[in-house]
C-alpha cells in the first residue's frame, strides 16, 4: 500500500508504474481531495508569462477548464492563457510546462 500526493505528477506516475508491475494486489491512496472540491485545495491562481510560452500545448493536454487558447500565436500555434476565476492553483500545468513559464499570478502578466 502506498500513499501519494495526487497533484505531484512525477510521484504519481512512478507509484502507478510500481503498482502495475507488482505481482498481487496493489493499493494506492491519494492524500489530496478531488479537484472538484475547490474549497479544500484552492491555492493561489497561476498565470502564464506570455513572452516565454512556445505554444507547445503540453499544458492543454491536461484538460483543465481554466486553460484556454490566447489570441496571440507562436510559430502558428495559439499560446495559452489561464482564466484566473477558474484556476484552483493545483500546479499540474506548471509541472508539465516545457519552458517553466507558468508562475503564481503575482509573478506573471497575462
Ligand atoms: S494550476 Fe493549472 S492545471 Fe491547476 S487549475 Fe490552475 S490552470 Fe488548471
Ligand atoms: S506548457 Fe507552457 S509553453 Fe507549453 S503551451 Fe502551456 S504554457 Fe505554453
Amino acid at each position: 500500500m502506498r500513499t501519494v500526493d495526487s497533484y505531484d505528477l512525477a510521484q504519481m506516475y512512478q507509484t502507478l508504474r510500481e503498482a502495475v508491475a507488482y505481482r498481487g494486489v496493489a493499493v494506492i491512496i491519494s492524500n489530496r481531495p478531488c479537484v472538484l472540491d475547490p474549497v479544500k485545495i484552492k491555492g493561489p491562481a497561476l498565470a502564464i508569462v506570455n513572452e516565454l510560452c512556445n505554444a507547445c500545448q503540453s499544458c492543454m493536454n491536461l484538460g483543465c477548464p481554466a486553460l484556454t487558447w490566447a489570441s496571440d500565436t507562436f510559430e502558428g500555434r495559439h499560446q495559452v492563457k489561464i482564466d484566473q476565476s477558474l484556476c484552483i492553483g493545483c500546479s499540474l500545468c506548471a509541472q508539465v510546462c516545457t519552458v517553466d513559464c507558468i508562475k503564481p499570478a503575482a509573478m506573471a502578466t497575462q
